[in-house]
């Protein structure tokens, strides 16, 4: 008698670690798993001064490395993240690694600037600010090193934003509005912001010599960061006639595959190295 038991038993145990390994995590779950194995990776897109043809730093972007060795991109995860709050752990990590790669450029004797993105719910916490301060007193970092950029749709509750970005900016970071043109936020809110640059969404530049119609749109766009005083950066910068044109149109600041796609950290160092030789930023003279 006690055979069979045991033979059902067994079956019902085989049946049961099946059926476990058969779930596949919900997409939250994964995503959990993954900050706990700290699965992200921080690259660097080259942030070029117009004028002077220096890079004076990059943009750090995640991306998700999977076990697999699959690359994921932001577009992918970082909305799930936002929904779920754990992109405040995906920010914390991001800063984390920045600091660290910024630390070791700096040992390379270099002077490098990195913009990170901050999302809605950071700016609700704040909590991110308290790990960028302790971070960069740890790895002796100047905070004018490290830029904020927030999304024009981040800005949903504007007191809030208001008192953290005033936070960041008194802590002595620079701060951006990403993908300017695209969100909701008026120019007046934008006006009341202590905000030091603008960056032109890719959707404008995009249309510079294709779209006739959307086209009529981007020297309005331009026109009104300019009117704002800030800094403008141009983003998505693919062709040369959109390099000459946001060129013509006073934008201080390019980004794009023109002049480089995001690199991993240490490719970016050597981009750094080799792209500024022989010449001078205006810019971090300024800074400095
Ligand atoms: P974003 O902040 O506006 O970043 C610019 C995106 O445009 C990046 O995509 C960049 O790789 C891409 N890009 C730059 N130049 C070109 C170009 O010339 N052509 C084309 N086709 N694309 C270009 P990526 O890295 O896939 O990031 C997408 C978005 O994900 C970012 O948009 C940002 O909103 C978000 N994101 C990325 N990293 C982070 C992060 O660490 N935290 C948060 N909260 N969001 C992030
Ligand atoms: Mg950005
Ligand atoms: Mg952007
Ligand atoms: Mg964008």
């Amino acid at each position: 008698l006690l055979l069979p038991i045991g033979l059902v038993a067994s079956a019902i145990l085989m049946l049961l670690i099946l059926w476990v390994s058969r779930q596949r995590l919900s997409p939250e779950k994964e995503l959990k798993l993954a900050i706990r194995k700290r699965e992200f990776q921080v690259h660097y897109q080259p942030l070029i001064e117009l004028a002077t043809g220096y890079c004076v730093g990059a943009e750090a972007l995640v991306r998700w490395r999977r076990p697999d060795g699959r690359w994921i991109a932001p577009d992918l995860f970082i909305p799930l993240a936002e929904q779920s709050g754990l992109i405040l752990d995906i920010t914390d990590h991001v800063i984390e690694q920045v600091v660290a790669d910024l630390h070791a450029m700096l040992l390379a004797e270099q002077q490098v600037h990195v913009a990170i993105n901050i999302s809605a719910r950071d700016l609700e916490s704040g909590r991110f600010l308290d790990v960028l301060e302790r971070e960069i007193a740890k790895a002796g970092i100047a905070p004018g090193q490290i830029w904020l950029e927030v999304t024009e749709r981040s800005l949903i509750n504007p007191d809030t934003a208001r008192a953290t970005i005033a936070r960041a900016r008194d802590a002595g970071h620079l701060m951006a509005i990403d993908d300017f043109g695209t969100g909701y936020s008026s120019l007046s809110l934008l006006e009341t912001l202590p905000l030091d640059a603008l960056k032109i969404d890719k959707c404008f530049i995009d249309a510079i010599g294709r779209d006739a119609a959307a086209s009529v749109v981007t020297p309005h766009i331009i026109g009104m960061g300019r009117a704002l005083k800030l800094n403008l950066i141009a983003e998505g910068v693919e062709t040369r006639e959109q390099d000459a044109y946001v060129r013509k149109a006073g934008v201080q600041f390019a980004q794009g595959w023109y002049y480089a796609k995001a690199l991993p950290a240490d490719e970016f160092m050597a981009f750094y190295r080799d792209y500024n030789r022989g010449k001078r930023s205006r810019f971090l003279s300024v800074a400095a």
